[in-house]
């Protein structure tokens, strides 16, 4: 994305210039550290992931994988894989996508398993995925930048 399609940078706000450079400098330390890769699965030909069957959990609490599987799903897609994943417990297509929320990284397939085969995440996953849900319903909201560019006369 070219830096001046992104409004961040022409934002008509007054003393905006400081917060939107340090957003800049922030979001350019972030995209210096990997992705954390997750749900990746054993396979003959990747032997190196781990068995997905080591993960199942059917008694993890049911609002808590309810909102594992809401963040996983809104997650940005990041990259295509080369080829379809088939699930490892029903064979199912699993899908081709990858994606991300700036710090992990995991296949498109993920949900399923948690839906469908009772996987439970690791406990830093969902802590992750209920601290950003839940920091983002705690933030402030500010519309005033959106507004400003509305039309003053209501036309
Ligand atoms: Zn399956």
């Amino acid at each position: 994305m070219r830096a001046d399609s992104n409004p961040c940078y022409e934002s008509p706000m007054p003393n905006d210039d400081a917060g939107a450079l340090a957003e800049t400098a922030v979001t350019k330390a972030r995209a210096m550290e990997p992705l954390i890769v997750i749900g990746l699965w054993w396979s003959e030909r990747e032997p190196y992931w781990p068995r997905p069957q080591s993960f199942v959990d059917p008694n993890w609490d049911e609002q808590e994988r309810q909102t594992v599987l809401a963040y996983l799903e809104s997650g940005t897609i990041n990259r295509a894989y080369m080829g379809f994943s088939p699930c490892r417990f029903c064979g199912a297509n699993n899908g081709a996508l990858e994606f991300t929320d700036g710090v992990y990284a995991w296949p498109e397939g993920l949900a399923h398993y948690i839906q469908e085969h009772a996987l439970r995440l690791p406990a830093e996953v969902v802590a992750h995925a209920i601290a950003r849900i839940e920091g983002l319903e705690a933030r402030a909201r500010d519309d005033t930048w959106w507004r400003s560019l509305g039309d003053v006369d209501g036309e």
